[in-house]
């Protein structure tokens, strides 16, 4: 199903949980695992990322294939398309298309580690090239990202809304979010794309937190502010504490998403980092308070 009509055609936000290919045999087993576990959720549908350059090309068709024929899924794949040849994109998408894929997130992605890599000289600098490219060639709902505290390399936060906007123009039909640990973020970037007419729906997405380690490595990464909320939350549990950590994750993910419900975002999209743990605590709760 395109994932505009499941939006226009429910009446409660979605639920949709982020997983991406395993690099090592161990990662793979326990991805099995989280899969069969998050799947008893039953989530609206699942994401599969794409690593820039292609790095992950066949572990994240294999993913895709797996969660919607195995498992009997809905799937939106990624596709990070930095630096590939436009007959490159063609043929990952083609493969997509004949898996029964109708949802794609189309993202940039970033230059890869790789010093061996060379993009494609015809390849696409933006993500609203990329749009521009796929668009007018395939009959798929097209989705791109969005960062509420804006994109880390952007300009200013008006350069980052216009590029936004060109991406919706090249035939975006929704956006899915970076994640935030203050909605209010979320709540004026809404704003800020409503503003610039951007009128498709605006999916928050949503991490909780795993680990202190992980968490400030990937908010350097991509600039998610670390809110003082968190670091006061974070400095009165015991230390080493996993299961105090894993509780406050939690209980920070839960509030974060009721609020988010309750303003009524259209969805909530759950980057689980391919775990499970966590994200069955927040799903059940939201549950039991009725808000899913
Ligand atoms: C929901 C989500 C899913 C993601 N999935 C993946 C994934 O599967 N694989 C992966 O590798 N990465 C993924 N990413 C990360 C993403 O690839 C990086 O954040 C990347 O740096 C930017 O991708 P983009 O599509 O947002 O790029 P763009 O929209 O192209 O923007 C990139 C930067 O360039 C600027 N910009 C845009 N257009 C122009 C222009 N015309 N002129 C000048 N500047 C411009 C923007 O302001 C921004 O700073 C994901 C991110 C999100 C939020």
């Amino acid at each position: 199903m395109k994932l505009t009509d499941l939006w226009q055609s429910r009446s409660k936000p979605t639920l949709s949980f982020e997983l991406f290919p395993a690099r090592t045999e161990k990662a793979a087993a326990n991805l099995e695992k989280a899969i069969d576990k998050l799947a008893a959720l039953e989530p609206d549908f699942v994401s599969v990322t794409f690593g820039a350059g292609g790095s992950t090309r066949e572990g994240s068709r294999e993913l895709v294939r797996k969660l919607k024929q195995d498992k009997g899924l809905d799937v939106i794949a990624y596709f990070a398309g930095f630096g590939l040849a436009p007959s490159e994109i063609t043929d990952v998408i083609n493969a997509y298309q004949t898996l029964g894929v109708e949802n794609i997130l189309v993202v940039r992605g970033d230059e890869p580690r790789d010093e061996n890599f060379t993009p494609h000289p015809e390849s696409f600098a933006y993500a609203s090239e990329l749009m521009g490219y796929i668009r007018p060639r395939y009959d798929l709902c097209l989705g791109v990202a969005g960062y509420p505290e804006s994109h880390i390399d952007a300009a200013n936060q008006a350069k980052d809304m216009e590029f936004l906007k060109l991406k919706i123009e090249n035939g975006a039909e929704f956006i899915i979010t970076n994640y935030f640990y203050d909605n209010q973020y979320f709540f004026d970037y809404v704003a800020r794309c409503r503003a610039a007419e951007i009128e498709v729906p605006i999916i928050p997405g949503v991490m909780p937190i795993y680990s202190i380690k992980m968490m400030r490595m990937l908010a350097g990464m991509c600039g998610a502010t670390i809110t003082e909320r968190i670091e006061t939350g974070l400095a009165a549990l015991p230390e080493d504490d996993k299961d105090a950590l894993n509780n406050f994750g939690i209980d920070f993910a839960t509030k974060q998403c009721a609020e988010l419900i309750q303003a009524g975002v259209p969805g909530l999209h759950i980057y689980t980092m391919d775990r499970s743990k966590s994200t069955i605590g927040l799903v059940n709760r939201l549950r039991e308070k009725g808000l899913l």
